[in-house]
């Protein structure tokens, strides 16, 4: 009696087959003999073995991903910040040197600053929007150079086809992470970038549910190498935010083109109502590096947009409180619109004044723009900044 509850009841048969992706959750994979498992482990017959080394959930995800990004063998890993710490931490050895760009993410720019020096690997931190701050950076040791296409949240434009051809005379590593632009933006392997990194759980999964990253090499053995430091670090995404971010990618490319023209639209609204000090949007005639934004991301400005409004930190309390419909939230890339406050958030640890030299007030919002009805975003950013105003 207990033996049959125990012992898996197989699957039923079906001569018609399921249209969607399985959901596979199983940890160990049984194979039929010793031969057969060491015939997995040299590589001679394609089979799984154990999730933390690979499940076919992960394995799907990470094949649509390489097709959008121009990849082979990428890896699909638990968050985005697994995937730079497999990069990092696979390709990196005691005594190297790595550039960072200056605006990263905050998590890689700790990473960079409090842990990668705790085992022998120095750093520097260089304007990613200017190629020879970067070359200013370079040592003899260093070995790889971390940038962000856009960065957040002044959504600055790397130079990425200047540092890519330093990279390459130098024999240097660029490892680009393309989180906010998207491969529907820009594609870093097409400039020359050796490793592409993403926060699958912002855009590309693009429903805030499911928490994944990825990382692409071009070269194999840099593949191995990140591969084998996620499988001993254990960097495993879930089989279920693997088959959610799956499903979340049959509708990226619509959710990214909807999002965009409303963000566009947006900018353009913000930037004439009173009360706005500035708004930053790539592809804005305004914007710092809006001819580099052009050349490189065509119109494509993205779905990120960051404004200024006049009043500090009572305006900012009072503009998310007059908007309870828009989630004021740290993340990105949602369906819907998120907006953050980086003097409250990603930024806090900053001290005020190197904030401010950021260009980061307290009345500095980022807007994560979703595919809602551009009237209805505009009404709700028109009474929220009014509200700002009379704050
Ligand atoms: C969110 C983010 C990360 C980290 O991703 P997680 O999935 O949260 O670990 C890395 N880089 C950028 C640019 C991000 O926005």
């Amino acid at each position: 009696m207990t033996d049959t509850l125990v012992r898996r009841t197989p699957w039923p048969d079906s001569v018609s087959r399921a249209v969607v992706t399985p959901l596979q959750p199983s940890v160990v994979y049984a194979s039929e003999s010793p031969d057969e498992l060491d015939a997995q482990y040299a590589g001679q017959v394609q089979g799984y073995t154990y999730a933390r080394e690979g499940h076919p959930n992960a394995t799907v995800l990470a094949q649509k991903i390489d097709a959008l990004e121009g990849a082979t063998g990428g890896l699909v890993v638990g968050s985005g910040m697994a995937a730079v710490s497999a990069a990092l931490l696979g390709l990196l050895k005691s005594g190297d040197h790595i550039v960072g760009g200056n605006q990263l993410y905050g998590r890689s720019l700790r990473m960079m600053t409090q842990d990668l020096p705790r085992f022998g690997i120095g750093h520097s931190l260089a304007d990613q929007t200017d190629a020879a701050a970067v070359e200013a950076a370079l040592r003899p040791e260093t070995r790889m150079i971390l940038i962000e296409t856009v960065s957040n949240p002044t959504l600055r434009v790397a130079d990425i086809e200047g540092i890519a051809r330093l990279a390459r005379d130098r024999g240097i590593l660029l490892a680009v992470d393309n989180t906010f632009t998207t491969p529907r933006g820009l594609r870093p392997f097409d400039f020359g970038a050796d490793i592409v990194i993403h926060s699958v759980t912002k855009l590309l999964a693009g429903h805030a549910d499911a928490t994944l990253g990825y990382v692409a090499a071009r070269n194999p053995d840099h593949r191995r190498a990140i591969y084998d430091m996620a499988t001993t670090l254990g960097l495993t995404a879930s089989p279920f935010d693997c088959w959610l971010a799956e499903r979340g990618l049959y509708s990226f490319a619509l959710r990214y083109d909807r999002a965009e023209e409303n963000a566009a639209r947006l900018a353009e609204h913000l930037a004439a109502l009173p009360g706005v000090r500035r708004v930053i949007y790539p592809t804005r005639p305004d914007h710092p590096d809006h001819n580099r934004a052009i050349g490189l991301l065509g119109r494509r400005g993205g779905n990120m947009l960051s404004f200024e409004v006049e009043g500090g930190r009572a305006a900012a309390n009072a503009l998310t409180r007059a908007a309870p419909q828009i989630a004021f939230a740290p993340t990105l890339g949602d369906i819907g619109t998120t907006l953050s406050h980086p003097a409250s958030s990603s930024h806090r640890g900053m001290s005020a004044e190197s904030r401010a030299a950021n260009g980061i007030s307290e009345g500095f919002f980022r807007v994560s723009v979703g595919v809602e009805e551009i009237e209805l975003l505009i009404s709700e950013f028109s009474a929220a900044i009014e509200a700002a105003t009379r704050a």
